[in-house]
């Protein structure tokens, strides 16, 4: 028993929740259980383009339904808040813009004025070595400021308008000990590049918002899905470069089909709605996700 472990689930609300969804979330839950600690639900509704308020209610109805409880939450909706709160990011953004600015104090960070456009010609033209991540084609640094010079903090003193990126330590080798998958380790400029802190939309880019909220809400163990493991590298550079403790790593095996395709990319099919809709129990619907 570990009655200070703080385990999370993070959800954004963009889509159903689906079958991997359950998996991740339920590991989460039991793991914080066991361990007699503190689960926290967070809700990731950063992007105002794709977050839907009806997925959002939907969200923490087939949570329920699952039979995943929480402890430390969204007021809204669930009654529950807490000492950190608010659990909600679209609601965090004096936390997001004190981290950009330490950051951007520190010049780990540069402004990209690449276009997508520009971004999607780099994608196309081979490059190599440059590993494919969940952030899309590794980023060839074109905006990157030239050796021993840094962004002028007084010409941004704020982050919209352009894109924000991490410069990552090219070369260094970073790595972790996953729970689940024991010893990880990637190669900064190999396996990922610079990646973004802050969009151009005046958005806070996921890596920089789940580092700040993980830390600011003293999560000890962070359990996510395999999907997510070069995400987990460049955040330890985010703690690294905040001069935050990391918290431990469990990621979750990816949940796939017969022909190997994974199951996030037939999301209706699989949502936890649709299951629950074909009569399914949450037994059955969890058995389903092993
Ligand atoms: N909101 C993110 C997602 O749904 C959270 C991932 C994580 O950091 O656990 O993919």
């Amino acid at each position: 028993m570990n009655p200070s472990y703080r385990g999370r689930i993070a959800p954004t609300p963009t889509g159903l929740l689906h079958l991997g969804h359950a998996r991740t979330f339920f590991t989460a839950f039991c793991r914080a259980r066991d361990a007699g600690g503190t689960l926290i639900l967070r809700n990731e509704d950063l992007d105002p383009q794709r977050c839907r308020p009806e997925f959002t209610d939907a969200m923490y109805e087939d949570l329920r339904w699952l039979g995943i409880s929480w402890q430390e939450g969204p007021d809204i909706h669930t009654d529950i808040g807490g000492p950190f709160a608010p659990y909600t990011q679209s609601r965090r953004r004096g936390h997001y813009l004190r981290a950009w600015r330490a950051l951007r104090d520190q010049g780990v960070i540069y402004p990209c004025t690449c276009s997508r456009k520009d971004l999607s010609r780099i994608a196309q033209a081979p490059h190599e070595g440059a590993g494919e991540s969940d952030e899309g084609p590794m980023y060839p640094g074109s905006c990157r400021p030239a050796a021993g010079t840094v962004a002028d903090a007084a010409q941004y003193p704020e982050p919209a308008g352009v894109n924000w990126r991490f410069q990552v330590p090219d070369g260094e080798s970073i790595g972790f000990e996953d729970a689940h998958f024991g010893p990880q380790r990637f190669l900064a400029g190999r396996d990922f590049g610079d990646f973004l802190v802050w969009r151009r939309d005046d958005v806070p880019a996921y890596q920089l918002a789940v580092v700040v909220d993980d830390a600011a809400m003293q999560i000890t163990e962070v359990v996510r899905g395999a999907d997510l493991l070069l995400s987990t590298v460049r955040q330890i550079l985010l703690y690294r470069a905040l001069g935050l403790e990391p918290p431990l790593w469990y990621h979750c095996p990816l949940l796939r089909d017969q022909s190997g395709q994974r199951l996030a990319k037939r999301h209706d099919a699989l949502s936890i709605r649709s299951l629950r809709e074909q009569g399914k129990s949450p037994q059955e619907l969890l058995a389903e996700a092993r």
